[in-house]
């Protein structure tokens, strides 16, 4: 069976595990920061904060924006529920936005118009399948209504805007987040990384990360100790020293680690993604070919392909025209070893959703594309062979 996306392993990566496993440290080690650091170079960040899955990611940023209770946040209709999800568990309300039928990204025209609220705080844009939204004009929609940008960019690791930098420099945002799960760019097992060029989010998505907990931010003050029958004003030192086993809670944050087992897998993936990049790119390459001249599928996302990781590839079936349901149809290709996948239900349509008012009916070009589209999507198994 072709699985609809799968990772890519070699033994160089097996290796790079195995010897963290014989290092004696599996988690708070030297891993993690290496894999940050690796990130934020690819990507031309300031910083990256790496954590235990995209999901946990896009929560912690939308904490770090400081949205909460009583402030909505826009997204795409068409994306994986996590994007949504990150919302809610702040307390805020998502408002969908429609999409665009060329990009498959969040339709811009309608961002406008949404942004009509004093309670908008921000917006997450998704870089549907890989190809990046206009994020010069988003940028300019979110500074003219004072909003944040948190880049849902889990399936763009490697992607450039139209200016040709890299998805993820956070130059048209306050954060990004990337995914490590196995279906995406690069895996770690699960993982997920946040990248910001602004030092206070990175030191609070450090803290967030780990329960809250700081081992010495003296611009915050600190317990007051009893300590020999006194109560210092700066107890956490000692003679001028932090003392050997001061910690303090300043937030309510979780535990979000990533360990060294799972950054060491994702280092030594990191130094394959440009050769991910360019078999994905072939790959499209090949499947546009096979595909052009089928009169029941039209393709898609054909602007700035170049630009895109190529997360997924989809195609357009005209169902009607071959007489076939969806479901038929991946079935047929499922006998014959194809796997395929429909990348999204709406957010909106998920019955949790609904149950919050939300329903399919108000982005019509999103059920639209529900009802045409499927995915026939990447097999990189077939990659072994050109590394
Ligand atoms: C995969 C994905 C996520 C969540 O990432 P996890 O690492 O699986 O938690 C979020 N948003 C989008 C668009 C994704 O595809």
């Amino acid at each position: 069976m072709i699985p609809y996306g799968k990772h890519y392993l070699d033994e160089v990566d097996i290796e790079a595990v195995v010897s963290v496993l014989r290092s004696g440290s599996l988690t708070q080690g030297v891993k993690v920061a290496e894999f940050e650091k690796s990130i934020s170079e690819y990507t031309g960040s300031k910083y990256a904060v790496a954590v235990s899955s995209g999901t946990a990611a896009l929560h912690l940023a939308c904490i770090v924006a400081n949205i909460g209770k009583g402030d909505t946040v826009l997204t795409t209709a068409n994306t994986f529920v996590a994007s949504a999800n990150c919302i809610l568990y702040v307390g805020a309300k998502p408002v969908f936005v429609d999409i665009d039928p060329k990009t498959l990204n969040l339709d811009i025209d309608e961002l406008q118009k949404k942004c009509n609220a004093s309670t908008m705080k921000a917006i997450i844009p998704v870089h549907f399948s890989g190809l990046p939204c206009d994020m010069r004009r988003i940028k300019k929609i979110a500074d003219s209504n004072n909003l944040q940008i948190i880049e849902d960019a889990s399936h763009a690791l490697g992607a450039k805007y139209k200016d040709g930098s890299k998805v993820g420099n956070c130059r048209y945002s306050d954060m990004t987040v990337f995914s490590f799960h196995p279906v995406k760019g690069i895996t770690s097992g699960e993982g997920g990384v946040i990248t910001t060029n602004n030092n206070e989010h990175h030191q609070r998505l450090l803290q967030l990360r780990s329960h809250g907990i700081c081992k010495g931010n003296f611009d915050i003050p600190g317990i007051g100790f009893l300590d020999n029958n006194l109560v210092k004003p700066h107890s956490a030192m000692d003679d001028g020293e932090l003392k050997m086993w001061y910690y303090e809670m300043q937030e309510l944050g979780y535990n979000y680690r990533i360990t060294d087992i799972q950054s060491a897998l994702a280092i030594s993936q990191m130094k394959k993604i440009d050769n991910f990049l360019d078999r994905r790119r072939e790959l499209v390459a090949s499947y546009d070919k096979a595909f052009q001249s089928i009169d029941f599928i039209s393709l898609t996302q054909l602007s700035w392909r170049e630009q895109s990781s190529n997360h997924l590839y989809v195609v357009n079936i005209d169902f009607g025209k071959i007489g076939i349901s969806r479901h038929h149809l991946m079935k047929k290709l499922a006998d014959k070893g194809i796997g395929t996948q429909v990348h999204y239900i709406p957010v909106p349509m998920q019955p949790y959703y609904e149950q919050l008012g939300f329903s399919c009916e108000d982005y019509p070009i999103t059920k639209n594309y529900l009802r045409f589209l499927f995915l026939c999507i990447l097999n990189f198994q077939m990659m072994s062979n050109k590394m």
